[in-house]
């Protein structure tokens, strides 16, 4: 039986080819006259909301706050445009940061309505739409098993044991899911569906307009991510900094890619610039208006934040140095030292990194 979504089913599955067409056909394809409308501003407000929603709440704390926002759905196109003008935003604020945890906001608020249906259709009615929307990621909610490479493709966020192809059973190139793995399956494929999309090429001066907005958000990531961080810890550092930082200290130059990875470290994780500069000053070649320069390019004041190069991209440089066991279960120094602080007090799901 063909099911038809309505605007309530869009708002609550934007990433649905029909909710697309809709934002595609909306007023938000003429920005700058949507902008300055009093619905215009609404949305930016809204929009902006959701994005820091999606920036500051832990992954345990959004099931309710989906609960307590159900009442958003009440007016479903605006909830819609709501989508779409985050995404805009999020382009604007141009941080992968902000982009990933926006992804996983939008996927897990999707799964959310898709496994808690609150509607008074009746339950044929109701499971054919879910079984509809599951088709559109690819999943089918009533059948038991996923292609491998979808299967891959779906688990390749997830590290807990389970997920690994290895501890699955596998037969004629499919792999068996239970029911109750199925929320997470669709969270996950939903999170692959809107990554592949990207984000909107916003024009500087719909950006340069939404400012306000764009500036607020920035300063919420930041303080989130400082937060997230803890204070700064050198006991957490893993390895291969802790050696980039002896080198330093003992006069030797470091290559280019370890400048580059040090910095964009001790960065991320919350020094001053000023801090970072004092630590090069050992380095036998410290020439202060060049570190200077490097060391604000690498912060961001090109416009560019660095984050730390991932575990294979130091391996590849010749930069990983000192494996030790949590290595094994990271992909990046500053996965490492989040990791360290977990050991300490853990506040994320198990396979999360929050990013
Ligand atoms: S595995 Fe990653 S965190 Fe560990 S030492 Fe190598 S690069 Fe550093």
């Amino acid at each position: 039986m063909p099911v038809g979504f309505d605007e309530k089913d869009l708002a609550r599955f934007p990433f649905l080819t029909e909710a697309q067409a809709k934002i595609a056909g909306s007023q938000l394809n003429h920005l700058d006259t949507f902008l300055a409308s009093g619905i215009g501003r609404r949305i930016i407000q809204k929009a902006t909301d959701r994005v820091e929603a999606a920036l500051t709440i832990p992954p345990q704390g959004l099931l309710d706050h989906f609960r307590l926002s159900e009442g958003d759905i009440s007016n479903p196109l605006e909830s819609l445009y709501t989508y779409g003008m985050a995404r805009i935003i999020v382009s604007c604020l141009n941080d992968r940061t902000a982009f990933e945890r926006l992804i996983n906001y939008e996927a897990r608020r999707s799964s959310f309505f898709l496994m808690n249906d609150d509607s008074n259709e009746t339950a044929p009615v109701e499971a054919a739409r879910r079984e509809a929307v599951a088709a559109q990621l690819g999943l089918s909610l009533s059948g038991n098993t996923v292609t491998v490479p979808a299967y891959i493709e779906m688990v390749a966020g997830l590290q807990e044991p389970l997920w690994r192809l290895v501890n699955r059973e596998v037969y004629g190139g499919l792999v068996r899911v239970y029911p109750t793995e199925m929320e997470v399956l669709l969270r996950e494929r939903i999170r692959v569906v809107i990554r592949a999309r990207g984000m909107p090429r916003v024009p500087p001066e719909v950006c340069e307009h939404l400012a306000v907005s764009v500036g607020h958000l920035s300063a919420v990531l930041q303080g989130q991510m400082l937060r997230d961080l803890g204070p700064i810890d050198e006991s957490r550092y893993p390895p291969c900094m802790n050696a980039l930082l002896a080198a330093l200290l003992t006069g030797r130059n470091l290559t280019h890619m370890g400048r580059f990875a040090l910095t964009a470290f001790l960065h991320t994780i919350g020094l001053s610039t000023t801090r970072i500069v004092e630590l090069y000053q050992r380095s036998p070649d410290f020439d202060i208006e060049k570190t200077l320069y490097q060391v604000e390019h690498i912060s961001g004041r090109s416009g560019t934040e660095y984050t730390p190069p991932s575990c294979a991209t130091m391996e590849t440089n010749g930069l990983c140095a000192g494996r030790d066991g949590l290595c094994e279960r990271i992909n990046s120094p500053l996965g490492y030292y989040r990791k360290m602080r977990g050991k300490a007090a853990p506040e994320q799901e198990p396979g999360e990194d929050g990013v």
